[in-house]
């Protein structure tokens, strides 16, 4: 597809900020959502705006066949075997927090093990602390190499017969590095643990297929891949989605509830208790649509090619350290322009109109195994064109005049 066609679709990139065409480069942390997706919701809110499952009303019986329609429409765009596999939660964070304590916190003791990499995001790390110190069990890391990836060798050194999760980021929010998650799942069931893979930067970005890598959980946000905020996934397989336990509990889960007990639904509503996301799914539905559309082969290699054009632009600024692997990556660069903070040159940049994010993006350990205090980070999408990097480039140029 055209990239001018696809420009079209997003209102919000036409506009100016600070006098400045707007350039956005930070769909990392929240993509940009097409006009199909605002209209879907619309569609939603001003037709057919009604409560699941429970009514028997027309209404009732259209909202339904959208909101189980949606998951049908995620299972099928991640390969699910069924979509009675997907469990709509509000992000990746709720998704990964579901897995720690309703599977891993009831089944772990003291002696066992649950791995994962100092480049996790917060979500994918915190939960795992958590459930370390309730249960007894052991957090353990891979290994980075210098170039900010795993070697297969450590992975297969650090996971052992008493490792029973082993949770990793498929693509690194702050490195861009592409985990080789397939290989990982594998070690991990030769050892008999279960492999839990945070999928908030790839499922966005390139064809995900959950049987061929062979993972458990899958977890995912909507918001990162042109849907609305507040909707996610969390994709299981049917054997573990059945141990695993309710977190949430109160309407739509349940079964029977007597005075002192009561019993759930089967996988997924069990997991949903609560008025579901029912607007969040019909939107993420939508935003699916949209990327199977264009193709999510054609989608990866979109990203790539502008973050390749990115990552030789930036190398290029005198004085820009680079962080991550120069290879095959993820959709964005971390960079520090030396002797200015990255709050600096985010603001510089907001000034000519380009939006990056600075920080520690939920990645404290890796910060100080990079041993910095935070990065600027560009990330892109489809809708990013090389001149959005020419923007960036000059307006880094801006920044390294003005801080002298
Ligand atoms: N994991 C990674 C790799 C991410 O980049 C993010 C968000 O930036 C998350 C998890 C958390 O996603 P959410 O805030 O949508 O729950």
């Amino acid at each position: 597809m055209e990239q001018s066609m696809i420009l079209r679709d997003f209102p919000i990139l036409d506009q100016k900020v600070n006098g400045k065409r707007l350039v956005y480069l930070d769909s990392a942390a929240t993509s940009q959502k097409p006009q199909q997706v605002i209209e879907a919701l619309e569609k939603y809110y001003r037709e057919y705006n009604s409560n699941v499952h429970r009514g028997v009303h027309t209404l009732g019986s259209l909202a339904t066949d959208a909101y189980e329609g949606a998951r049908a429409n995620v299972a099928h765009f991640i390969h699910a075997p069924s979509e009675s596999q997907i469990v709509f939660t509000r992000g990746t964070t709720e998704s990964l927090n579901m897995i720690a304590h309703g599977y891993a916190r009831p089944r772990l003791k003291p002696g066992d093990e649950i791995v994962i990499t100092p480049m996790e995001h917060h979500s994918n790390l915190i939960p795992w602390q958590q459930v370390a110190q309730v249960t007894g069990a052991t957090l353990k890391y891979i290994p980075l190499q210098q170039d900010g990836t795993i070697a297969l060798q450590d992975v297969r050194e650090t996971v052992t017969p008493k490792t029973k999760i082993v949770a990793m980021v498929h693509v690194s929010n702050v490195l861009g590095t592409i985990n080789p998650v397939k290989e990982v799942a594998r070690i991990a069931h030769e050892n008999g643990a279960i492999m839990v893979v945070d999928g908030a930067q790839s499922v966005p970005h390139m064809p995900v297929d959950v049987q061929d890598l062979d993972c458990d959980f899958l977890a995912f946000s909507g918001h990162k891949m042109m849907g609305p905020t507040g909707i996610g996934v969390l994709y299981g397989k049917r054997k573990v989605l059945e141990e695993m336990e309710p977190v949430h509990f109160g309407g739509e889960m349940i079964e029977t509830v007597e005075l002192f007990s009561s019993t759930w639904k089967g996988v997924p509503w069990k997991f949903e208790g609560g008025t579901p996301i029912i607007a969040g799914a019909v939107g993420l539905s939508a935003a699916i649509d949209y990327l199977r559309a264009i193709g999510m082969a054609e989608v990866q290699r979109m990203d790539s090619e502008i973050t390749q054009y990115a990552l030789k632009r930036l190398s290029q600024v005198p004085d820009l350290t680079i962080y991550g692997p120069r290879g095959e990556r993820g959709g964005l660069v971390t960079f520090n322009l030396a002797g200015v903070h990255p709050h600096d040159v985010s603001t510089v940049l907001d000034a000519e109109g380009v939006a990056i994010r600075a920080g520690h993006h939920c990645a404290q350990p890796l910060m100080r195994w990079l041993d910095v205090a935070a990065t600027a980070r560009a990330s892109f999408y489809i809708y990013n064109t090389k001149d959005d990097i020419d923007v960036l480039i000059h307006a880094l140029e801006t920044a390294k005049e003005f801080f002298g």
